[in-house]
């Protein structure tokens, strides 16, 4: 079964107090499909541009994503950079240079159509109507936003959250959507705006999820190391709608395990800068540290 994740690739630079680089892969798109990847085939939609380096198509095809649906534009690839603190959950964006995502219309392959699951990764919500329109039956549809978007395309935004079946979100994005400031009430009038489930990630704090009936509250992995938090979200995303795909079930206990998987994956990609670590990772490092996650979350004697 496959999924289907459109978003942005990037060329992204990264200075964090220790460390910088430039022009590394990046991209809401890149970093969810290769996190979905051990879980699912992925159909990719997005585009790059002329200057778009070779080894990074090549990385996408070794994890088994499907590049049909990436258009390669005469023109620059986006670029972002940014800025991290030593306190690394704050970061400041430096520069964004759309490139060749102006003026993109992605346009779905006809064999990617009926695509059943669908990851919609941080776009424009026009960007992400847009490829909506051309699925035919899709049956569990994810979508991550930013604060860019909250702030400048409400409306269609607003359209979007009653197309779609589940929201990721940073929480100071879920206090601004709902200009709340308890997480628990923010989660609670997302829920009213159309999905039927949302999944607020707090960063080194863990992450919480809500539905009707359901809350679960789930921690973070403790790591000792963070090189470079960018894409950590993206992975969230990617690994919670990879593992839903794999198991095509919906329902409140495989999204808490859903949850977590997105957590150890996005976990290991911190670990190192742009998707450096996840091209070493595999399968049974993803399954070991779910392991040690459950062992470490879990407070009843046994
Ligand atoms: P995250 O760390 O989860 O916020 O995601 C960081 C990634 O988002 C970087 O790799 C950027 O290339 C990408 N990004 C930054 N700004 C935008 C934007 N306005 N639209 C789409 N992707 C973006």
């Amino acid at each position: 079964m496959s999924l289907l994740i459109t978003g942005s690739i990037a060329l992204d630079s990264v200075k964090t107090p220790v460390e910088e680089h430039h022009d590394q892969l990046g991209g809401s798109a890149s970093y969810a499909s290769i996190a979905a990847s051990f879980f699912t085939p992925v159909n990719l939609v997005g585009i790059v541009g002329s200057d778009f380096p070779k080894q990074y198509l090549d990385l996408f095809r070794r994890h088994g994503v499907n590049l049909d649906g990436l258009e390669t534009a005469e023109g620059k690839t986006f670029r972002w950079s940014g800025e991290y603190e030593w306190d690394m959950n704050k970061r400041r964006t430096l520069s964004v240079c759309l490139n060749v995502f102006e003026t993109f219309q992605p346009r779905l392959p006809e064999h990617y159509r009926a695509t059943p699951y669908i990851l919609l990764g941080n776009i424009s919500p026009q960007l992400q109507l847009h490829v909506l329109t051309q699925l035919k039956a899709p049956k569990f549809i994810v979508a991550d936003t930013m604060d860019l978007w909250i702030e400048t395309a409400r409306e269609p935004l607003a359209e979007l959250l009653k197309k779609i079946h589940c929201l990721v979100l940073n929480e100071s994005e879920a206090r601004g959507l709902v200009k709340e400031t308890s997480l628990i009430k923010a989660g609670r009038k997302i829920l009213q705006l159309g999905p039927k489930y949302v999944v607020v990630k707090k960063g080194e704090h863990g992450c919480l999820l809500f539905g009707e009936n359901l809350f679960f509250s789930a921690p973070a992995y403790p790591l000792e190391d963070i090189h470079d938090p960018t894409g950590a979200g993206d992975c969230f995303a990617g690994a919670f709608t990879g593992y839903l795909t794999s198991v095509e079930r919906f329902d409140p206990d495989a999204l808490r395990k859903a949850v977590i998987y997105g957590s150890v994956v996005a976990s290991f990609n911190v670990e190192s800068f742009s998707l450096t670590r996840l091209q070493t990772l595999t399968k049974k490092d993803v399954e070991e540290r779910f392991q040690l996650f459950k062992a470490m979350s879990q407070f009843e004697m046994v």
